[in-house]
């Protein structure tokens, strides 16, 4: 038995993020658990988009290969996604994506990383984490963290031992609330809903034309919709945005259930008047929903001894650059990059989390502000107004510093902050 399979690692949480940090920690060695509140891994009925950025780091998990079988690739450079005008549909201008995006069912997204889960990891299903806790023997720094489970139909919990503990728990994480004066953290509603559905792209092609079949983006006035094909373009992904800004930013407040049921009539009467083509695509939904969207504040820490958080835990946006799921599989990469180092073990754990924390933490905080502002930019809420001309030029290069970067980079400035601390003696 190697000295890392004995080193247990926990991860609350399995979804994106987590699956992809238990994938990169397990093939190293790791003794990985994860705790996820649900009975089985499960996705949204939705798409998502992997910018390049997302992309390339799922080929350096090895995991690319299988990711672009299922998934609808855009050419590199190629202009890939195009803004629309809301009333006629004319192009405002068209975004190249850096490198090769694709989009993708979650659940075949999913179905396609759990392929790759390594044996060693365990998964408790129906577990819930109630609390998360660092132990210390006495000597001022944690020795292990401990997590509080409790399993469905139980009444009471029991705790786990490990040496690490990532919180994967989405944007209303438990760990995070664990380290609350510590980390910081609120959740914000945005003003802003969303109704998101399916449609059959055959039929919508049919009622409305092969403007469906192009990624795109339709700009109005406090509202905006993002369509694009998956399913090897044989479905239509639809999400439509309305956001209300008449209450102050830090007042905003939604009563009631996040998710719920929308209705095709509620639907029609918030984008009256937009282009007909969008309203009858939005008509064909089968079971609409609506969204209530959330982020979070910035957080003041991500780790504290030997518990850290990944993806929405951490830095949830709101989904207006469609990077959020990129930025927890850039999280992912860098900290089983982190993990791989021979120096790092059971003792110097709390190290390489905080290496992790703060190479990561920057890039993803800017992602959740950067995100608002897209947000604002689309719905002609931003300093460039309804100026197409400057919303034209501005967005054109809005997105390269997300799709382009060097995450290996990354990796390297982390590890020679771990030499400068004596961690890593080379
Ligand atoms: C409308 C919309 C559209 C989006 N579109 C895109 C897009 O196109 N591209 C993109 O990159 N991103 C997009 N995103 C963002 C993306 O979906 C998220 O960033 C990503 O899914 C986050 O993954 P995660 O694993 O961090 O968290 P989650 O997916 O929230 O997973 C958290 C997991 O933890 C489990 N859990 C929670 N609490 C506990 C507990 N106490 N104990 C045990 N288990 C627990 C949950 O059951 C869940 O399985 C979009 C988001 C929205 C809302």
């Amino acid at each position: 038995m190697s000295e890392r399979s004995k080193v247990v690692i926990a991860i609350v949480g399995g979804g994106i993020g987590g699956i992809c940090a238990a994938i990169g920690l397990g093939r190293i060695g790791y003794d990985v658990h994860i705790f996820e509140q649900a009975p089985q891994f499960s996705e949204i009925g939705a798409g998502v988009g992997v910018g390049g950025n997302g992309v390339r780091t799922l080929h350096a998990m090895g995991l690319g290969e299988d990711y672009e079988k299922i998934a609808d690739m855009s050419e590199p450079y190629a202009p890939w996604f195009t803004f629309l005008t809301w009333d006629k549909g004319d192009v405002v201008t068209s975004v190249p994506m850096h490198g090769r995006r694709g989009n993708v069912h979650r659940a075949r997204f999913l179905d396609c990383l759990l392929q790759h889960m390594p044996s060693n990891v365990t998964t408790h299903f129906s577990t819930r984490v109630t609390e998360v806790r660092n132990v210390d023997d006495g000597n001022g720094t944690p020795s292990r963290a401990c997590l509080s489970i409790m399993t469905a139909n139980s009444t009471s919990t029991e705790w786990f031992e490990a040496s690490a503990v990532i919180g994967c728990d989405g944007v209303k994480s438990v760990v995070r609330d664990s380290f609350h004066s510590e980390m910081g953290g609120r959740i914000l509603y945005s003003g802003s809903y969303a109704y998101r559905g399916l449609v059959d792209m055959k039929k919508a092609v049919e009622q409305t034309g092969e403007i469906m079949r192009q990624p795109a983006m339709w700009m109005g006035k406090d509202k905006h919709a993002v369509l694009f094909p998956i399913d090897h373009g044989k479905v239509l992904n639809i999400v439509t945005f309305v956001t209300d800004r008449s209450v102050d930013v830090n007042e905003r407040v939604w009563e009631g259930p996040w998710v719920k049921p929308a209705s095709h009539e509620q639907m029609d009467r918030d984008f009256r008047g937009w282009d007909p083509r969008l309203r009858i695509a939005l008509s064909l939904i089968d079971k609409p929903e609506v969204w209530a969207l959330h982020d979070l504040s910035i957080l003041d820490r991500w780790t504290v001894g030997r518990v850290t958080l990944l993806g929405d835990s951490a830095h949830a946006s709101m989904p207006h650059n469609g990077a959020g799921a990129g930025q927890a599989i850039e999280d992912a990469y860098v900290l089983a990059k982190l993990f791989e180092h021979p120096a790092c073990n059971a003792e110097t754990i709390p190290d390489f989390l905080q290496a992790y924390e703060d190479v990561r933490r920057p890039r993803a905080s800017y992602q959740q502000i950067h995100c608002r502002e897209s947000g604002d930019i689309y719905e002609f809420a931003s300093p460039l107004g309804d100026d197409l001309t400057k919303i034209d030029f501005h967005l054109r290069d809005r997105y390269s510093w997300i799709w382009d970067h060097n995450l290996d980079h990354d990796v390297e400035y982390a590890l020679s902050s771990l030499r400068k601390k004596g961690v890593i003696v080379t």
